[in-house]
């Protein structure tokens, strides 16, 4: 494994356009610098404090039962009820249950209703971004790369997390069993932070890991099953983000650093080939990231369809 080519680094994202000279930036450069002097800290971050908001606000709905006796939640994020009418189900794990042969109770199935509609219309994989605590634990590492500038590792082909997902129903298959929830790093961190435990935390820090010196931005947009399961779900998705201003771009590349699959940016934001602005592939976790620090206010929020480019 090459320890000097990672996939992309935060000012040079690999096999895509190349943003231009102004793109080269010193040690440890922060990304939000530009946005913070030209638009005000609020702006620079109003969709990084959203997303912290959503994400924290669901842990604490499901640990208020377990830690606290209010059970307005009940379950966690792969199969949960909430105010005792409203279940949700992770479809992923409902695929499992049905590859394993047994048939779901008419609720499971209720719930994965609701969950795959929510995300076949806002993206899936904002489940990945806006939801999944482990995204504080990927965000974290892919930071600290930012910040001390650790260049080494490389991220597996992205197909991985798709053969996974395939095994993940073999085994599941072959073994009459659930599979993925005994290693699942999303409930590994529910149970580390209600029960504690080495084995929870364990997992949780074999991914922080994993990301921070193996795989830059590995674990999400690689190798998890469950974040591929909710990127085929969102493939059609309405909400999408669009370079729609991008001739006000100055190449300063702010958007490749923080953005966790940089390569998906080249071709909306330089309009190559008559390119639309939309970024519209599924592995886009509609973050909002590249919002916030683009200094010049390129990217917006708006829907699939939305062709404007200025
Ligand atoms: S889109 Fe914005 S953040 Fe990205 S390179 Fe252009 S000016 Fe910089
Ligand atoms: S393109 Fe923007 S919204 Fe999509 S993943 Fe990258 S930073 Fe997030």
């Amino acid at each position: 494994m090459s320890t000097t080519a990672p996939i992309s680094t935060p000012n040079k994202p690999a096999s895509v356009t190349q943003p231009g000279p102004a793109a080269i930036k010193t040690k440890a450069h922060n990304p939000s610098a530009e946005a913070i002097r030209d638009k005000g800290w609020w702006k620079a971050h109003q969709w990084l404090v959203l997303r912290r908001l959503s994400q924290l606000s669901i842990l604490a709905l499901f640990l208020l039962g377990p830690l606290a006796g209010v059970w307005i939640v009940k379950g966690n994020l792969s199969s949960s009820l909430t105010l005792g009418v409203l279940p949700l189900t992770d479809p992923f794990l409902l695929a499992q249950v049905v590859a394993a042969r047994h048939w779901p109770e008419t609720a499971a199935l209720l719930g994965a209703g609701i969950v795959i509609a929510f995300y076949a219309l806002v993206g899936g994989r904002v489940f990945c971004s806006w939801v999944c605590p482990v995204n504080l634990v990927t965000d974290g590492a892919s930071w600290l790369r930012r910040r001390f500038n650790i260049t080494t590792g490389r991220a597996p082909k992205r197909e991985l997390r798709f053969w996974i997902l395939g095994a993940v129903l073999v085994m599941s298959a072959a073994t009459g069993m659930v599979v993925w929830e005994a290693v699942n790093p999303v409930s590994l961190m529910h149970r580390a932070l209600i029960f504690g435990g080495v084995v929870a935390w364990g997992g949780v820090a074999a991914v922080f890991v994993f990301d921070l010196l193996v795989a830059p931005r590995g674990w999400c947009g690689h190798v998890c099953p469950m974040g591929a399961a909710y990127h085929l779900i969102g493939k059609g998705s309405l909400l999408r983000v669009s370079a729609r201003h991008s001739s006000q771009c100055n190449d300063c590349a702010d958007c490749y650093a923080v953005c966790p699959e940089p390569h998906i940016i080249p071709i909306p934001l330089k309009g190559k080939s008559g390119a639309l602005p939309v970024i519209k592939t599924a592995d886009c976790t509609n973050c909002g990231r590249c919002i916030d620090v683009c200094s010049k206010n390129v990217f917006v929020f708006t829907h699939r369809f939305d062709t404007r480019r200025d």
